[in-house]
């Protein structure tokens, strides 16, 4: 129960609660026109008796009552939010408001090709440059989130295999400090799950992939920069070894903060990459909603893309094309989701290429400022130079009986959401921390100095930290409970 009991903490009474009869936002003159009685329209039997019990406001406490419920959880509009792997950056507001032009808002996905030129055209452009950005020519915008790429990208590894006649290959390697979602779609994809471990540096441990790596792997799936935010130098080798195997080779790219603008996957011979527009590229994201994880390939696997692909045909028309006999079909309900497509269209062409060059670079300038600032407070499981993200570990605080998970908690009564705990598993009380180029200075400064205040608490006060957060709208939530009886309902 006491989940439950904590949540009803809130203090915000529901519309309904606040109602008071004949309260109004505004009225509208009394009609001056003769109109026809509703039961011309409506059969009597289904007309109400009476009129439904709607909360009565006035427009005031409406908008106050949503202003108020939309700071109750924290986002990246409210503050810092440095949830690793994540990329929870600002996205810039004009995004969305070319999201909302009703010509684009509006379309419904049934209208006839010619009818949506622009749209198409849309679609067609931010292909060709996610193809410039990544250096693979073939691209699907269809796939619905980064794990549906993944889906998307590993059916055409099946489907490559099978039509060469290698559809005995049935493993796909994993690294140990993969994102979760890795092994997931290998599995669902029918495939057997090989993990390769990491070596001392936090890399992909060589030795370990000539072992397991035989005539039944399918393919890879690697992370660069990877979850715990180290470059894999040796990418070539590793997909030099994948291919002289008959493997191919899978890049996770769901965030390509890192990499954006100064190296493409193709130089490091991905096969197959797919790419969070909802990261990297604007979709604001963390409460679920719809994303966009488009997927790159390389021309020999082309031909099982999904259909419809969009094309240009020699007049400049733009049409979808389905007439791919290889293809693995339709992965979405018509042609993706547009909206994020229009947000990454905007950010990118917004950007240009210097600015999408500025973006990596401030990823990776930011993360290692942090990780100067609080190295030293934490334990550092790997000496390497991190990229856009970094793993500190919160081991070292156990001797005063303190784990991650405090550390994460009190940080919320700081005014800053935590970074990804526990994650990658390879490291204990691991913080997966990613800044992102749209902080400043003071804001990092601001975050180090809490969490230098935070690990000064654990060696004076410990229970302090055990028993935060105190000034969110609920307190230390049972997450056990809350996972398996979720109120989401006041
Ligand atoms: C976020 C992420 C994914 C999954 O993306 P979703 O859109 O949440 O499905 C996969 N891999 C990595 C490395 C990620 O950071």
């Amino acid at each position: 129960m006491r989940a439950e009991l904590e949540y009803r903490q809130i203090v915000e009474p529901t519309l309904l609660e606040k109602s008071r009869s004949g309260r109004r936002g505004y009225t509208l003159p009394a009609m001056d026109v003769e109109t026809s009685p509703l039961e011309s329209f409506v059969p009597a039997s289904l007309l109400r008796s009476e009129p439904p019990a709607l909360p009565e406001l006035s427009e005031n406490e409406v908008v106050r009552h949503f202003v108020r419920l939309s700071i109750l959880n924290h986002h990246v509009d409210k503050g810092f939010y440095p949830l690793g792997s994540c990329t929870m950056k600002y996205n810039p507001k004009v995004n969305e408001q070319a999201a909302a032009l009703p010509g684009f808002l509006t379309l419904h996905p049934l209208t006839p090709a010619r009818l949506v030129q622009g749209a198409l055209q849309l679609m067609y452009e931010l292909q060709q440059a996610l193809a410039e950005i990544t250096g693979l020519p073939g691209v699907s915008l269809q796939p619905a989130a980064g794990a549906h790429g993944e889906l998307t990208g590993i059916l055409m590894f099946r489907a490559y295999h099978r039509d060469r006649g290698e559809g005995h290959r049935n493993v796909i390697l994993i690294p140990d400090s993969a994102h979760g979602t890795n092994p997931a779609t290998a599995a669902l994809s029918g495939f057997r799950v090989v993990s390769v471990l990491s070596n001392e540096f936090g890399r992909v441990d060589l030795e370990d992939l000539r072992q397991k790596l035989d005539e039944n792997v399918a393919g890879m799936m690697l992370t660069n920069p990877n979850t715990a935010g180290i470059f894999e130098r040796e990418v070539y080798q590793i997909q030099q070894l994948l291919h002289e195997k008959g493997a191919l080779f899978y890049m996770d790219g769901a965030n390509l903060n890192a990499l954006v603008g100064q190296a493409k996957p193709a130089a490091f011979g991905v096969d197959c990459i797919h790419i969070n527009l909802h990261k990297t590229f604007s979709t604001p994201h963390g409460g679920g909603g719809p994303g966009s994880g488009p997927v790159c390939v390389r021309a020999e696997l082309e031909p099982y893309l999904p259909v419809p692909r969009i094309e240009q045909t020699s007049e400049g028309m733009y049409q979808f094309n389905w007439d791919y006999p290889k293809s693995i079909g339709k992965i979405h309900s018509f042609w993706g989701n547009f909206g994020m497509m229009v947000r990454a269209y905007a950010y990118i062409t917004l950007m240009g290429n210097e600015g999408l060059k500025e973006i990596s670079r401030g990823a990776v300038l930011n993360a290692n400022y942090l990780f100067a600032k609080l190295r030293h407070l934490f334990q550092v499981p790997f000496a390497e130079q991190p990229m856009h993200e970094f793993v500190i570990s919160g081991s070292n605080l156990k001797s005063y009986g303190v784990k991650t998970l405090d550390v994460a908690k009190r940080l919320l009564d700081f005014g800053f959401h935590a970074p990804t705990i526990y994650f990658p598993l390879i490291v204990p009380e691991a913080m997966l921390v990613e800044p992102t180029e749209s902080e400043t200075a003071e804001t990092l400064e601001a975050f180090a100095q809490a969490m230098e205040q935070i690990v000064h608490e654990a060696q004076q006060e410990p229970e302090k930290l055990k028993n935060a957060p105190y000034t969110t709208p609920v307190r230390r939530l049972n997450e056990g409970l809350a996972s398996r009886k979720l109120i989401v309902q006041q």
